[in-house]
């Protein structure tokens, strides 16, 4: 029986999962994909983009490209959601589904830091990496703190990676013996879910002399007197400040009363919502696994084998297998990667491979394949 579904947020939980069920069902499928934004762009061209090794326009995918079999796109904006009635409302109409998929993904609450969007930059979203262009080659001399406003955030691994961009931007112009870095992670490692990994960053932090704050917080910014406060009441003084907000689910979310502390309480495994036929996917639920692309893309596969079940009448749930594999710079040109499995064990099964230069061009792969696959380009 043809279903309609409608999903909420064209990221990568939200364009895999409507391609998925395009392959599926093709011309059958009814999909209804709505995104706000008129073009998609992956979070690690943002580090591209704010270090000057791209520009904005380059990292920029058009969703009129988004052109699939049984999907229709809508460029709008979700103003709300009635998930009781799987009904959504939008500036520009207003839609109803048998199975609603939220994959909204997650805002930034640069208020929840006092003094960050006066003192500070954001470098989480594509204009403040677009904004920090013309910053950063201002910034010769003085201490450059990359700091998080809490956990969890997406990409842990990637407040590192700037930390490490940022001390070879630096070198390359040749003032980093005039700079200090230090990283503040509210975390327990460099990346938690990677022992491997984390000793890696540890060892490469050690070696670039930046400085690291681990399981800290960055509580305020007090722009007047240029100090970062940390939330075990640390000063650290500061000349550029590289920040991470707060993150939570959008204010539709929200307001639809379907979020806790920022995110969405779902099933951890079959993703499922407290309202019948409503799931979320992605950075917005409360998964307890990374807030990455790969983990968003894991969830879709999940929740497009449960609502093509369901189509066919049957009730089986198709469960989360969280799996993911995350690339991560360490500078010089060299990347790691670490493979992760949280469910298929008893524990999760965590590989590492050592950093290279030849890891590089996979993370190409990976980004060239998804541009491929979602946009024909
Ligand atoms: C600096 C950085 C580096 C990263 N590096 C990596 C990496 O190397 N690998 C990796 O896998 N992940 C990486 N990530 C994380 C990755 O980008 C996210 O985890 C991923 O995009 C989450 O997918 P999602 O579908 O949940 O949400 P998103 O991809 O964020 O998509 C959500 C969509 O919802 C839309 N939306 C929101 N509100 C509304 C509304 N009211 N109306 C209509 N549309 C709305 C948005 O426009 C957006 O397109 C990185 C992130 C950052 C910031």
């Amino acid at each position: 029986m043809k279903s309609r579904v409608l999903v909420l947020g064209a990221g990568f939980g939200g364009m895999e999962l409507s391609t998925l069920l395009s392959e599926a069902l093709g011309e059958k499928a009814d999909v209804t994909l709505i995104d706000k934004g008129d073009a998609f762009v992956f979070g690690f061209s943002k580090l591209d983009v704010m270090f000057g090794r791209t520009t904005p326009e380059a990292v920029r995918l058009p969703y009129r490209c988004f052109v699939k079999p049984g999907v229709r796109f809508l460029h709008e904006t979700i103003k709300a959601i009635d998930p009781a009635a799987r009904r959504v409302v939008t500036d520009a109409g207003t839609y109803e589904a048998d199975f609603l998929v939220v994959a909204l993904g997650a805002d930034f609450d640069l208020a929840a830091t006092s003094g960050l969007a006066e003192g500070g930059h954001e470098f989480y979203s594509v204009a403040g990496a677009t904004r920090l262009r013309e910053v950063l080659p201002a910034f010769s001399r003085g201490h450059a703190i990359v700091g998080v406003a809490a956990a969890p955030f997406k990409c842990p691994p990637a407040p590192s990676e700037c930390a490490l961009l940022l001390d070879d931007y630096l070198t390359t112009r040749g003032v980093r013996g005039a700079c200090e870095i230090s990283l503040v992670l509210p975390l327990s490692s460099p990346v938690p879910a990677s022992a491997e990994m984390s000793r890696a960053l540890v060892a490469e932090f050690a070696e670039k002399g930046i400085a690291l704050k681990i399981g800290r917080a960055v509580k305020a910014l007090e722009p007047g007197r240029k100090i970062a406060v940390l939330d075990d009441g640390t000063e650290l003084p500061y000349d550029l400040y590289l920040g991470v907000p707060r993150h939570r689910v959008p204010q539709p979310v929200v307001d639809a009363g379907m979020s806790e502390d920022g995110w969405i309480p779902i099933d951890p495994r079959t993703l499922e919502t407290r309202f019948p036929g409503v799931y979320a996917i992605g950075d917005g639920a409360a998964t307890g696994t990374p807030k990455s692309g790969s983990f968003a893309e894991s969830a879709a596969r999940a929740v497009c084998a449960s609502i093509l079940a369901r189509q066919q009448g049957s009730d089986e749930r198709h469960l989360y297998a969280a799996v993911g594999s995350c690339y991560v710079e360490l500078g010089g040109g060299r990347l790691g990667r670490m493979d992760l499995d949280f469910y298929s064990g008893p524990k999760l099964k965590s590989i590492y491979y050592e950093p290279s230069a030849a890891w590089r061009e996979d993370k190409q792969k990976f980004g060239a394949g998804r541009r491929t696959r979602w946009f024909g380009l």
